[in-house]
C-alpha cells in the first residue's frame, strides 16, 4: 500500500497538469463495474473556497495547528489554508499533481499516507472529497487508524468527509438491494481515463457515519459529526480517546 502512481498510469495527474498549464483540460472519465461512466470536471479540482461544498468549507474553518492535507490533488484546500496563514504539508501519490502543487507555492511531497517511513507530526489531518476513500476496503480501516496514530500530535484531530451511498441501492419503498454476503456496500472499484492515459483499477471506500463511528471506537478513536452535507454526505472529526 506504499506505492506511488507512475506518470503514464496517472490520468488525474495528467488532467491536473494540463489544467494548471493551459487553464483547460479534456474529459477525466471515471469507470466502475458498479456505476455508469461518469466524469470529474477538472476545474472542480481547482475550486476556490467559495466554490467548495459547505462541509468542505466547515472542514477548512475547523483546521488548526500544523496541517496535513492527504491526497491533496491540485491543492485547493492547502492553498486556502496557506492563504489563512496556516502551516500545511500536502501529500499525494501522484508525482504530476505534486509538481503542480509545488508550482502553486505549496509544501507538497510525493508520499503515500500508509508509508510507515513518513513520521512527521501534525495537529490536523485533512481528508477532503471523500479522502478516506484511499482506505479502499473496511478491512483496511485498522491500518488507516494506525497511520493516523503515527502522524497525529497529542490532542490532534482528523477531519474527513464521506457519503453514505446506500441511496444508490434503495428502492422507492425504502427497501435496499444489497447483497449482504458481498461485503460492505460502500466498497467501490474505480478506474480513470484521461485522453490516452488509463489508470490502474483501484478500490475506493465510501463509508456511512455509523459504520465509521463503530470502527473508530474499536480502534481507540472518538468520532463526532460536525456537519451534514446536501446529499447523504457529512463531515466527521476523529480524535484519539484519552
Ligand atoms: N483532495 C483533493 C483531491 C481528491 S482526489 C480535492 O479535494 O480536490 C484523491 C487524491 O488522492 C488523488 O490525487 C490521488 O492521487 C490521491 N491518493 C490516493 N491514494 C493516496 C494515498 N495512499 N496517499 C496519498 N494520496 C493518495
Amino acid at each position: 500500500m506504499n506505492t506511488i502512481t507512475a506518470d503514464d498510469k496517472d490520468p488525474m495527474g495528467r488532467a491536473i497538469a494540463d489544467y494548471h498549464k493551459t487553464g483547460k483540460a479534456g474529459k477525466l472519465r471515471v469507470l466502475s463495474s458498479m456505476f455508469y461512466e461518469d466524469e470529474i470536471p477538472v476545474a472542480t479540482l481547482f475550486r476556490t473556497f467559495g466554490q467548495m461544498p459547505p462541509q468542505e468549507q466547515a472542514a477548512i474553518e475547523l483546521c488548526r495547528g500544523r496541517i496535513l492535507d492527504v491526497g491533496a490533488g491540485a491543492g485547493c484546500h492547502s492553498l486556502e489554508l496557506q492563504k489563512r496563514g496556516c502551516e500545511v504539508v500536502s501529500i499525494d501519490i501522484s508525482e504530476l499533481s505534486v509538481q503542480v502543487m509545488k508550482e502553486r507555492g505549496l509544501d507538497a511531497r510525493t508520499v503515500n499516507f500508509f508509508d510507515e517511513t513518513f513520521t512527521e507530526k501534525f495537529d490536523t489531518i485533512l481528508l477532503a472529497m471523500n479522502g478516506i476513500g484511499i482506505v479502499g476496503k473496511v478491512e483496511k480501516l485498522p491500518l488507516f487508524f494506525r497511520s493516523v496514530k503515527r502522524l497525529l500530535n497529542k490532542g490532534g484531530q482528523v477531519l474527513l468527509d464521506s457519503t453514505d451511498i446506500r441511496y444508490i441501492f434503495m428502492n422507492d419503498d425504502g427497501s435496499m438491494d444489497i447483497n449482504l454476503a458481498a461485503g460492505y456496500y460502500g466498497e467501490v472499484d474505480f478506474k480513470m481515463r484521461y485522453r490516452n492515459t488509463c489508470g490502474e483499477p483501484f478500490d475506493w471506500l465510501y463509508i456511512d457515519f455509523d459504520t465509521l463511528s463503530m470502527y473508530a471506537g474499536e480502534n481507540g478513536f472518538s468520532c463526532t459529526k460536525c456537519a451534514d452535507g446536501e446529499h447523504y454526505d457529512y463531515l466527521a472529526k476523529l480524535t484519539i480517546k484519552e
